[in-house]
């Protein structure tokens, strides 16, 4: 899973006070050091996420008297991974300096009440900030928990356990049950002969130069048959062509500061444009 990374200015950080805010790391992190929040905590959509983040700097700057938000990362129930003294500047959560100088500090947003088990978007993310401090830091390989060293519940049980394995990501769910019921319908020589008999039997009205054979002559049926299978691949295809030339040129705005109603009007022109061209190709391949 790629790192959702959310900068301090994407989540509306305030300006740390320097220069204790600004204090950079000595030497390279041992390691990752994780917590947990240590209040009630209930889980909410993703929307409040960055303002919840914003409320904990406020206490840690204004309640506590840090000059930043204490931790070096956060990582919300939805996997993202919002930066908070980062990898430069010397974190203020592992209970002391020399605890602070050793290990990064990364908090999972998860309550000692309320909601006290990661979610597995959770466990993704901070994996991917663990593997983040590792190759950006530098941060060596030990893992642990602010337990370690300090006495404190800091990052609850469940958390611990999991960092305490290896942080490992959490097992993909179950994959999707496999297409069981299509791969049971294969076409027995009954089925293959009850499709002939149907299309012969919907194609029975075709003239045939010979009367004498013309509820049997199978050969003009299936032709036909062949032609609007033809037919609705080709239209398939074209599909898949509207469809493709719509997202190109939605992937070619996004980003550039558009406004939603020129994207819904281009990717509209987009799709009209393919279909016409599907129509006009159809109407071609009939009429040849
Ligand atoms: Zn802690
Ligand atoms: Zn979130």
């Amino acid at each position: 899973m790629a790192l959702k990374l959310v900068s301090r200015s994407a989540w509306g950080a305030r300006p740390y006070r320097t220069p204790n805010g600004a204090t950079p790391y000595g030497r390279a992190r041992r390691g990752v050091k994780l917590h947990y929040l240590g209040t009630a905590y209930s889980d909410r959509p993703h929307a409040q996420c960055a303002a919840y983040i914003r409320q904990l700097q406020a206490q840690h700057m204004d309640g506590n008297g840090w000059s930043d938000i204490g931790y070096s990362f956060l990582v919300c129930t939805h996997g993202y991974v919002y930066e908070g003294r980062g990898l430069r500047r010397r974190n203020s959560a592992n209970g002391n300096t020399a605890l602070n100088e050793q290990d990064y500090a990364v908090c999972l947003l998860v309550g000692s009440s309320g909601l006290t088990k990661p979610t597995d978007a959770q466990l993704d993310g901070a994996r991917d900030a663990i593997d983040y401090c590792r190759r950006e830091g530098p941060a060596g390989t030990w893992l642990g928990g602010h337990r370690d060293g300090y006495a404190t519940a800091c990052p609850g049980d469940a958390v611990y356990a999991w960092v305490k394995k290896g942080a490992p990501r959490p097992a993909t769910s179950t994959p999707p049950t496999a297409p069981a019921q299509e791969d049971s319908m294969a076409i027995t020589d009954a089925d293959a002969r009850k499709v002939a008999k149907m299309v012969l039997t919907m194609d029975g009205v075709i003239a045939n130069p010979n009367p004498a054979t013309a509820k049997t002559n199978t050969h003009i049926a299936l032709m036909t048959a062949v032609r609007n299978i033809e037919t609705v691949t080709r239209r398939s295809e074209q599909q898949i062509a509207a469809q493709s030339a719509a997202i190109t040129k939605l992937a070619s705005l996004v980003g550039s500061g558009v406004d939603t109603d020129t994207v819904v009007t281009a990717v509209r022109d987009a799709i009209r444009d393919a279909v016409i061209k599907v129509d006009v190709d159809i109407t071609q391949n009939q009429e040849s």
